[in-house]
């Protein structure tokens, strides 16, 4: 079996370039995310994009993304993640090496 080898998540990143798109394909309703309990969007996001406030609240930055879809996913609110595929051109690129 073919083995890969290992490769940390820095290193992965050095080989993802993101071209930013000027309209958010990720928006987060952070009225909603206020009383959500879970949170659970912080752990669940590899970029981290999600950051918990002091006031209960939820900060979200699109700019990173990866697309993965982990977020929508796994929020237990209805309508606090709205998606969308970055406009053409835009978005995550993966190089190789
Ligand atoms: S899990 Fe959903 S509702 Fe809860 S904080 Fe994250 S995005 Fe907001
Ligand atoms: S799609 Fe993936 S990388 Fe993007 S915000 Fe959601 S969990 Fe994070």
């Amino acid at each position: 079996m073919h083995q890969y080898p290992e490769v940390s998540f820095e290193d992965r990143m050095s080989t993802v370039d993101f071209q930013v798109g000027e309209r958010p394909h990720i928006t987060v309703d952070t009225e909603i995310c206020r009383s959500c309990t879970t949170k659970a969007c912080v752990p669940a996001c590899p970029a981290k994009l999600f950051v918990p406030t002091g006031d209960g609240g939820i900060l979200f930055n699109y700019e990173q993304c990866f697309e993965c879809g982990t977020c929508y996913q796994i929020c237990n609110s209805a309508g606090a993640i709205t998606w969308t595929y970055p406009d053409g051109g835009h978005g995550v690129v993966f190089r190789k090496g």
